[in-house]
């Protein structure tokens, strides 16, 4: 599939080809769009209905049926042991915590190594689960900068947070070594990453365990889910358990053991409700089938900004993304120095563009870190992400480029 449609763009005119998708997502959907927003999802709606279809013929919406049926396509897709289906990254993240914690003894002093360049979900986790968020500066790729994560490392630091922003890698690489180095766990926040390789290959089979955000404007959209992929078989029978209240097995399982409703279930922990259901494992098992082909038109659109931006690199700075990452560009950013008077100027123009992130340390709860990040405050100052979704033409991205260019060169 990936393969596949790489050589189709490698082959044909890409310009045609896209305008020719655009015009079908435009006739399908009746609506055009005056204004350039900075995502919006596309999904494959027939494709998405039928499959929606199944299970309201089946009476199936909840836990198990497609649940399990998605979990098994993205074990494939990926290539990790283990898949979890739930409502959230976010539930993911306090799990995953939730779990590490009781399974290594880890206590109030345990501290996390993470970064301030993030949404809030991944640091409230670790508050979440009564532990200490300790935070490291970003580098170039706006991921945690390996060198500063190492001076930060105590005797109560046992794990790393590490989140692929905009769907980079960054040096995850060198994470991963310094874990091994320290003997600290790996949780990666992937919520940005469906679809990104390294080397080649989806990573992840490092971490203790990979969370997946299938929200709706990511790169793999739902309308609200996620997925969570331990490392440990052990681990991950624990979180299917803990993600539905403690209980200890599926309802799809309950009822297929010789149709004999085994009511008389045990619960083996003070558990949450945080699994996902069918309806958007419906929607997500469909929209994978789309994803390596949009992450690829992501990546043509990120070359369509660069190549506009070349020029200019004394003004606008890009993200540094390393050669063996093939990014799934959830985000194209760039930094600029009157960051908040270009959003000004492109919304002028109807134009609407994103900040990601704010740097943590200036929310309340995090504030015991301000300026310990000095990198991570310049870019939360600085950077701005343009539109980047399937619905945009070349002439779209010109208008975005050309816009940018005149308010810099005022
Ligand atoms: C979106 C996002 C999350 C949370 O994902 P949800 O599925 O919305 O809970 C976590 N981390 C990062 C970096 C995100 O962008």
């Amino acid at each position: 599939m990936h393969h596949y449609w790489l050589k189709v763009i490698a082959t044909s005119n890409i310009r045609n080809k896209i305008l020719f998708y655009k015009q079908k997502i435009l006739l399908s959907n009746e609506v055009d769009f005056m204004a350039i927003q900075l995502f919006v999802p596309t999904f494959d709606v027939d494709g998405c209905l039928a499959e929606i279809k199944e299970c309201l013929e089946k009476g199936w919406t909840g836990l198990g049926f497609k649940t399990l049926q998605f979990e098994e396509e993205w074990k494939r897709y990926t290539g990790l042991p283990n898949a979890h289906f739930l409502n959230s990254a976010t539930s993911g993240l306090n799990i995953a915590f939730d779990i590490l914690k009781e399974r290594y003894g880890w206590n109030d002093d345990t501290e996390v190594i993470t970064t301030p360049l993030t949404f809030v979900s991944s640091n409230h986790a670790i508050l979440l689960a009564g532990l200490k968020a300790v935070f490291a500066d970003v580098d170039n790729t706006l991921c945690l900068d390996p060198n500063d994560v190492e001076k930060r490392i105590t005797p109560n630091t046992k794990a790393i947070l590490y989140v692929g922003l905009g769907g980079n890698t960054g040096h995850y690489d060198e994470i991963v070594s310094l874990c091994e180095k320290y003997d600290l766990k790996l949780i990666l926040d992937a919520a940005h990453m469906a679809g990104t390789r390294l080397n080649g290959e989806i990573p992840g089979k490092e971490a203790e365990v990979v969370i997946y955000s299938f929200q709706a404007v990511k790169n793999l959209p739902t309308a609200d889910s996620g997925m969570i992929c331990f490392k440990s078989r052990e681990l991950d029978d624990i979180v299917r358990k803990k993600t539905w209240l403690g209980i200890n097995k599926d309802t799809f399982a309950r009822i297929n053991t010789k149709g004999n409703y085994k009511w008389k279930y045990d619960v083996e922990y003070v558990g949450q409700k945080y699994h996902g259901n069918s309806i958007m494992a419906a929607i997500g098992l469909v929209q994978l089938k789309h994803l390596d082909k949009e992450n690829s038109y992501r990546r043509q659109i990120a070359e369509w900004y660069t190549k506009g931006f070349a020029s200019y690199n004394d003004k606008i700075k890009l993200i540094e993304i390393p050669q063996n990452c093939e990014s799934s560009r959830h985000l194209f950013q760039i930094i600029v120095d009157d960051r908040d008077g270009l959003i000004e100027a492109l919304n002028q123009e109807e134009i609407f563009p994103g900040v990601h992130y704010t740097d943590n340390t200036e929310y309340r709860m995090y504030g015991y870190a301000n300026g310990t990040c000095p990198n991570a405050s310049y870019i939360s100052d600085h950077v701005i992400s343009l539109p980047m979704h399937m619905r945009l033409s070349f002439d779209d991205v010109q208008t975005i480029i050309n816009t940018i260019l005149k308010f810099i060169s005022k």
